[in-house]
């Protein structure tokens, strides 16, 4: 029985960039390492989630982690407010939240509020407060953005939003969609009521008022989703499991799921994150564990940026801090892939598969030997994220025998 390491370099998978003589970052890029593994290991192409979906990183992870988003992805509001570094446990009612400003007679008339530019947390905590047994949280988020929690007992997410979504209209009355929401929509329209007394009179709207600006003296609710109920990681593989990963909406999926999200200063999710030490601290954390997944932001950064030399070199960092794992190649079942494309073409995320390899010492190899897109797709591997996880079972040795 092998440990297992998945490395998830997120919106690894690229298309042909004009300023790298058409090849993607990944291609590009200087990749001893990569390129080890792949010849050493099998290879291949992932599709994530299934065949053409364009998905985000949640959805994304959640399916490579073994769980159909399909079933359990709640909407946007339970992982954006993960994405805040939010708690959000199983139960807990997210949404998408606006600071707006509304006028004397009720009326949103801007849904920014001037399109806000100075930190919120000064409303955010004024409004965070507890209320007829139901735990508020809000935190704010970019510009006017933020995002509000609510943890209490039998909370439904079958309710309407507050936000009209245009201005020159009041924001709506929160309505029960099904007879069980009707105590949460009824909670939540009385907290929306004291929250307006508190913004209306805050210091910090007083300020902008006085200065000419518009206050943010409403918080315009959307998209509400219950934060599901995952069956444990650790249960569902028999491992004992945990991460390290930069970005806060993909620890609180880790967080959700029970793994142990891994504590480590230097992962930053971003460009500059030390990569050494975050592989150093994912093999650290195998001594005491089964399995341990790493987020490397960078490359999905380097892709919205639209930066094909950025994401060249990021992947050239992460690359030099493989060269860590390879000596472990005896005990550890490595697999290195990414959760979507971000084609720095797009400057978004795509439905393009992203490139697979497995590799651990000992195992069947399958004649490719470079780690790309291109390449990848002469592997012997064509899978969908849902069954990464199957897949990395039976090559750790770690499936249970179906049939006798
Ligand atoms: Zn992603
Ligand atoms: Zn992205």
């Amino acid at each position: 029985m092998k440990k297992i390491l998945l490395i998830i370099m997120d919106g690894l998978g690229d298309r042909p960039n004009e300023s790298l003589n058409g090849n993607t970052g990944l291609q590009a890029a200087y990749r001893p390492n990569l390129n080890y593994l792949a010849s050493h290991g099998v290879n291949g192409l992932m599709f994530p989630i299934r065949e053409g979906v364009r998905p985000g990183s949640d959805t994304s992870h959640l399916s490579i982690l073994g769980y159909n988003p399909e079933e359990v992805y709640t909407g946007r509001g339970p992982f954006e407010a993960m994405g805040l570094g939010m708690k959000v446990k199983a139960g807990d009612i997210a949404f998408r939240a606006n600071f707006a400003y509304r006028d004397k007679n009720g009326i949103i008339q801007d849904r920014r509020a001037g399109r806000i530019s100075e930190p919120t947390n000064e409303l955010c905590d004024a409004i965070s407060m507890e209320l007829d047994g139901v735990k508020f949280s809000v935190k704010p988020g970019v510009e006017h953005r933020a995002a509000l929690v609510m943890s209490g007992d039998n909370l439904s997410d079958r309710i309407s939003d507050s936000d009209p979504h245009e201005t020159g209209k009041p924001s709506h009355e929160i309505s029960p969609l099904d007879p069980e929401a009707s105590h949460t929509a009824e909670v939540l329209n009385h907290y929306l009521s004291e929250a307006r007394k508190i913004l209306d009179s805050h210091p910090f709207n007083l300020k902008r008022s006085e200065r000419g600006d518009l206050p943010a003296n409403e918080l315009l609710l959307r998209g509400a989703g219950k934060a599901p109920s995952l069956k444990k990681f650790g249960e569902k593989y028999s491992m004992k499991a945990g991460c390290v990963v930069g970005i806060p909406m993909i620890a609180g999926i880790c967080d959700l799921a029970g793994m142990d999200v891994v504590k480590y200063a230097g992962a930053t999710g971003t460009v500059n994150t030390d990569y050494v030490g975050k592989i150093r601290t994912a093999l650290e954390a195998l001594e005491t564990r089964d399995f341990v997944l790493v987020n490397i932001k960078a490359p999905d950064v380097a892709g919205h940026d639209g930066n094909p030399d950025l994401k060249r070199r990021v992947i050239e960092w992460s690359d030099r801090a493989f060269a860590q794992i390879i000596p472990k190649l005896g005990d550890i079942l490595v697999a290195v892939t990414g959760d979507h494309s971000t084609p720095c073409v797009l400057k978004e995320h795509s439905g393009d598969p992203v490139p697979l390899v497995i590799t651990t010492n000992g195992m069947r190899m399958d004649g490719v030997i470079r780690f790309d897109e291109v390449t990848a797709s002469h592997g012997s591997l064509k899978i969908r994220s849902s069954d990464l996880m199957t897949l990395l079972m039976g090559l750790s040795d770690r499936a249970e025998k179906y049939g006798a």
